[in-house]
């Protein structure tokens, strides 16, 4: 019996990008060896595989087969050479090629499909998507034998059991747990570094499924889940999480330590270090999280947990903002006390599949304010004009409109919930830097504090928040 302990590596495109990087990356497993885990490691495509394999969809269906097999061709060469420059032995590499070939192949037939009817579902989408990873592991796991590190490629679509909601499919937990157990553990438990494909599942009948874009960092998360893994590491291309983004704040910092919580609002906020799903799954199992740096791996990167009791008063972690904003406003004295305006409003913005990431209300209840993608807001608007005609009419609503592009800023740290006076020291500084506030959100779970400013004031109002965050760091080194 093997009595290591289990961790979940996942590592990102860029960290499997070229042979250079897949190198760095058989270092890593050949440390966490050498330290006495026993690692699974997840990985994404190469850089740019999926999003080349997903342009092909759409030549296909503009009838441009051409293209693809252009594409095809590209997609070949580019896998052909990481396996002429990390595989010596001539066996080994003609092996990978064939398999290279065959799932080529598959992706232009898929392709071909789509040309003769002129029309990609979700569900081919899927099969031709996850074709990136495939081929990213079965060259891996080969690179790991070929260097005395015993491994065996797995296609996740044998382990992760799906709905049929393609694109961003749901993991059947039960069915799930069992699989991995069933598949991973007695190959772990021979000393074999199973190599596993981020990114894709399958439906019971085993049609092919995906997670959802940058969904690899989410399937590592339901492996960790379900063997379970004592770790899940998540291995990128940034030392971790950072207190802000350093193209807008160049002292920008990585964080320690941040919970759940804290990343959760993070990542809805539009920092994308880790994909939004996957702490879900490892907060009942109470497995912790790291974000390490492939290029930097002395690094000890971010740990995320579910507590922290390192907990600073008042600390505030993070600050990010969302661009491309515009907020709505429906407003009239005669939606005082009425019952149900939100709930239409809120459904006639949800018919039009928009989704909301913001929304106030005044306690004189004479006005909803939300936010909605700048891209959306025509759609919205006329949805709200149609569901509100009634009322506008008889002017009970005396009109709903849109502001021009807003930024919403959100400042993260869990430790405000019981700091009074977060708030004034927030609102105190974008008040120095005379920087107006069109609106304010607080959770509930008061693990952060969204404001809404004029497009204009994003980078003044980043930078001024994160002074916040640097006094404090100075005050607690
Ligand atoms: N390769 C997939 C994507 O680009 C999944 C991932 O990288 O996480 O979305
Ligand atoms: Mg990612």
């Amino acid at each position: 019996m093997n009595e290591k302990p289990l961790l979940v590596m996942k590592f990102g495109g860029t960290s499997v990008g070229n042979s250079d990087a897949m190198k760095r990356v058989k270092e890593i497993v050949k440390d966490v060896l050498h330290e006495g885990w026993m690692p699974v490691v997840v990985l994404s495509a190469m850089a740019g595989v999926t999003d080349e394999l997903l342009r092909s969809t759409e030549m296909a269906k503009n009838r441009r087969y051409d293209q693809v097999l252009q594409a095809a061709g590209a997609l070949t060469t580019r896998h052909y050479q990481v396996v002429d420059e990390l595989i010596p032995e001539t066996e080994r590499k003609v092996f990978l090629k064939q398999q290279i070939d065959q799932l080529i192949s598959m992706f232009a037939e898929y392709c071909r499909a789509i040309d003769i009817i002129g029309e990609a579902t979700p569900r081919v989408l899927d099969a031709i998507a996850g074709i990136g990873e495939m081929l990213c592991v079965r060259i891996f796991a080969e690179y790991l034998n070929s260097s005395g590190i015993p491994a065996r490629s797995i296609d996740a679509t044998k382990l992760i059991v799906t709905d049929h909601s393609y694109q961003a499919a749901h993991p059947i937990r039960e069915k799930s747990e069992r699989k991995v157990k069933e598949t991973l553990l007695p190959i772990l438990q021979s000393n074999i570094v199973p190599v596993v494909t981020g990114f894709i599942a399958a439906t019971e009948d085993g049609t092919t499924t995906t997670l959802g874009r940058g969904g690899s960092d989410y399937s590592a998360a339901l492996l960790g889940a379900y063997l379970p893994a004592a770790e899940v590491w998540i291995w990128t291309d940034v030392d971790g999480v950072m207190t802000a983004d350093p193209r807008i704040v160049p002292d920008a910092t990585t964080i320690d330590v941040l919970t759940f919580r804290e990343i959760g609002e993070l990542a809805y906020y539009g920092a994308k270090v880790v994909h939004p799903k996957t702490m879900q799954p490892l907060i009942d199992a109470g497995i912790i999280i790291r974000v390490r740096n492939t290029f930097n791996p002395t690094h000890p990167g971010t740990l995320l947990t579910l507590e922290t009791d390192r907990q600073l008063d008042g600390e505030i972690k993070a600050v990010t903002s969302i661009k491309g904003q515009a907020l709505v406003t429906i407003e009239g004295r005669g939606m005082l006390g009425v019952p149900g305006v939100a709930a239409r409003a809120f459904g006639a913005v949800a018919a039009t599949g928009t989704s909301v990431p913001l929304i106030t209300q005044a306690s004189s209840e004479q006005s909803i304010c939300f936010a909605v993608p700048l891209s959306s807001v025509e759609t919205v608007l006329r949805s709200l004009n149609e569901a509100f005609s009634r009322e506008l009419a008889t002017r009970d609503i005396d009109r709903i409109w849109a502001t021009d592009e807003v930024v919403i800023v959100t400042i993260v740290g869990a430790a405000m919930r019981s700091t009074p006076g977060i708030a004034g020291r927030i609102f105190g500084k974008l008040g120095s830097q005379g920087i107006n506030v069109i609106a304010i959100a607080q959770g509930s779970s008061e693990v952060s504090i969204s404001i809404v400013i004029d497009k204009a004031d994003e980078q003044r109002a980043v930078r001024a928040i994160h002074e916040l965050i640097v006094s404090k760091n100075e005050k607690a080194g």
